[in-house]
């Protein structure tokens, strides 16, 4: 690891313009499980809830497990000192943006600017005449929330199953792969698309993949260039110390 974290180190220290990608995996050590695997969000609830022709017709049961997952326990999470590292990495003018797959507001909670939320984000809700409202300002006791501008059942505004994704984000996202000359892969394991196509679109245009997660991914078998094993707590702090010698 020493010898590939010095190569890491030194890829990000020779780049113009380095980006972060991030999954699931940041936000474990904040106390948010990954969905999948054995203790996966889906192991303990059904994803039907997000499924948007069973949201529709079952408003009032998807939402209380909906607020139940995404608004009391992801509500509950805090910055972990992965999200502050790639925060201050954009702050020293060394990291251009993070593009996450995350719906859990954290990196923009850690002080990141340019972030592109490739499946939205919990911190909105939206209705089907598109109005957004800021979840902040309903009652979630009292559900299903409905919008106050036409009535209509608001959900929130990260993508079930069977939605497209949000076009500024994409656009965003894949600006970012072309310009890239070093990824940052964080905590995801590659199965997930279109976001998975980001980073490989960024290595077919000659990006140097940069990968951190305690597991080999469809990532590592593929486009990873350095594999930094390990949580991303541990080995984001270890790079940080590293660019300041
Ligand atoms: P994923 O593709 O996001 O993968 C999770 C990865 O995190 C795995 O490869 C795992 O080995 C890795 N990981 C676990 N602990 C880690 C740590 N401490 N540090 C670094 N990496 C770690 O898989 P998923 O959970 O099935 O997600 C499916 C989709 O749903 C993704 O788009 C994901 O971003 C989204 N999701 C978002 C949240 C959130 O907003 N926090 C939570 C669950 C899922």
């Amino acid at each position: 690891m020493d010898q590939d974290l010095e190569e890491a180190i030194k890829l990000i220290k020779e780049s113009k313009y380095t980006v972060a990608f991030t999954g699931a995996g940041i936000s474990v050590e904040s106390g948010i499980p990954p969905f999948r695997g054995e203790n996966g969000l889906w192991s303990k609830y059904n994803p039907e809830i997000l499924d948007l022709s069973y949201f529709y017709s079952h408003p009032l049961a998807s939402w209380k497990v909906i607020k139940e997952i995404f608004y009391d326990f992801f509500g509950e999470a805090k910055p972990n000192k992965a999200h502050l590292a790639l925060a201050e990495l954009e702050n020293k003018g060394i990291l251009k943006s993070v593009v996450t797959q995350n719906i859990d507001n954290l990196h923009t909670e850690a002080g990141s600017k340019e972030v592109y939320e490739f499946h939205g984000n919990s911190r909105m809700l939206v209705c089907k005449n598109n109005h957004h409202f800021e979840a902040s300002l309903f009652n979630l006791e009292d559900l299903p929330p409905k919008c106050t501008k036409c009535n209509e059942t608001l959900k929130p505004d990260f993508i079930f199953f069977g939605e497209g994704i949000p076009e500024l984000a994409y656009c965003k996202s894949f600006e970012a792969a072309e310009k890239a000359d070093v990824i940052i892969v964080i905590g995801s394991t590659g199965e997930v698309y279109p976001a998975a196509n980001m980073p490989k679109q960024a290595k077919a245009n000659g990006a140097k993949i940069i990968e951190i997660n305690p597991e080999k991914t469809l990532f590592s078998e593929s486009i990873t260039d350095v594999f930094l094993q390990g949580k991303a707590s541990d080995v984001m702090e270890k790079i940080l110390i590293g660019l300041k010698r």
